[in-house]
């Protein structure tokens, strides 16, 4: 039956941006708004060409896919472990 912890006060910040001005990207085809992320998930030899780290590297590439006519809009590589 102890006292609980007492929690700090939460301080109410405004954030620096307005979402009201937000402008949504639209597909360059056919204007839609709306994209599914896709991920194409692939590998780096460790014996490849350019590959200095000597061990093989997992590759994930993010791609946005219009809902509307399937365009791939955007591409983002990341890596991931070695
Ligand atoms: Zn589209």
């Amino acid at each position: 039956m102890g006292n609980m912890p007492k929690l700090n006060p939460i301080k109410v910040q405004r954030p620096p941006i307005d979402l009201s001005q937000t402008v949504f990207m639209k597909c360059e085809s056919c204007q839609y708004e709306f994209f599914d992320i896709a991920w194409r998930l692939g590998k780096i030899s460790k014996f490849a060409d350019g590959n200095k780290t000597g061990q093989e590297i997992n590759i994930e590439s993010k791609v946005f896919i219009c809902r509307g006519c399937g365009l791939r809009v955007g591409q983002k590589v990341e890596t991931t472990g070695h």
